[in-house]
């Protein structure tokens, strides 16, 4: 397969970290979890004398954005070291500011070419968003994130995987998802026009089935787009 990028969007709750997992094992590619990356540059021991690692460390750990010129600035620096090496990438809600997608953008499309661009937006409705990522619980050893929805387990104690325990999330409760809506309509629903004014397809899909039918509808678009 040719190397493509994917670009998962949707609000909390409708399964962007679940699809970038699947998609990345079916059509191998590296999921870029853009908060997971962000978190390990700052915590670098290699990088704590630098003045700014230390300024984002602090707004990484109290929960504050950081700055967007940082951001983009790593970001770009991860992707590009990905594709040097041959792999394609899935992203799971970034770009999610204006900034880092006027600035990612034209750089993908320098590595991977616009076509082999793939832009989904996860679409679940706000009442959908609350209940699910109420339920959500997240392994502290190996990050498995279980939808006690789909389990048959009522309240599982522990991670099915690794066996290690769970732990719910702060950025999970009620109060931080209303939030957190709030922000995604601000934020990322600019990006949609941005995207699409620059010739992007930008393809919205229902994200309430189960995880594996919203997987085969994406895999299906990318199959279909890739044959022509
Ligand atoms: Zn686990």
């Amino acid at each position: 397969m040719k190397k493509i990028i994917v670009i998962l969007y949707g609000p909390p709750g409708a399964g962007k970290g679940t699809q970038a997992n699947l998609l990345a094992d079916k059509l191998g590619l590296i999921h870029f979890d853009t908060g997971k990356f962000l978190e390990a540059i700052v915590h670098d021991p290699a990088r704590q004398k630098e003045k700014v690692i230390r300024r984002e460390r602090g707004f990484f750990d109290g929960g504050q954005l950081m700055t967007p010129s940082f951001v983009t600035r790593e970001v770009l620096r991860g992707a590009e070291r990905i594709s040097r090496a041959g792999w394609g990438l899935i992203f799971s809600g970034s770009p999610r500011t204006m900034h880092e997608a006027e600035h990612e953008y034209p750089v993908f499309e320098k590595l991977f070419g616009k076509k082999n661009i793939f832009i989904f937006v996860l679409d679940v409705p706000p009442a959908y968003s609350m209940r699910r990522n109420s339920a959500r619980k997240v392994c502290k050893a190996c990050g498995y994130l279980l939808i006690a929805s789909l389990y048959p387990k009522k309240d599982p104690k522990v991670c099915p995987v690794c066996g290690g325990p769970f732990y719910k999330r702060s950025l999970d409760k009620p109060e931080v998802i209303k939030i957190r809506l709030v922000e995604y309509k601000k934020r990322t629903f600019p990006i949609y026009e941005f995207a699409r004014k620059k010739g992007y397809r930008v393809i919205h899909l229902d994200a309430t089935p189960a995880p594996y039918k919203v997987m085969d509808k994406i895999y299906g678009h990318i199959q279909k787009t890739g044959r022509n």
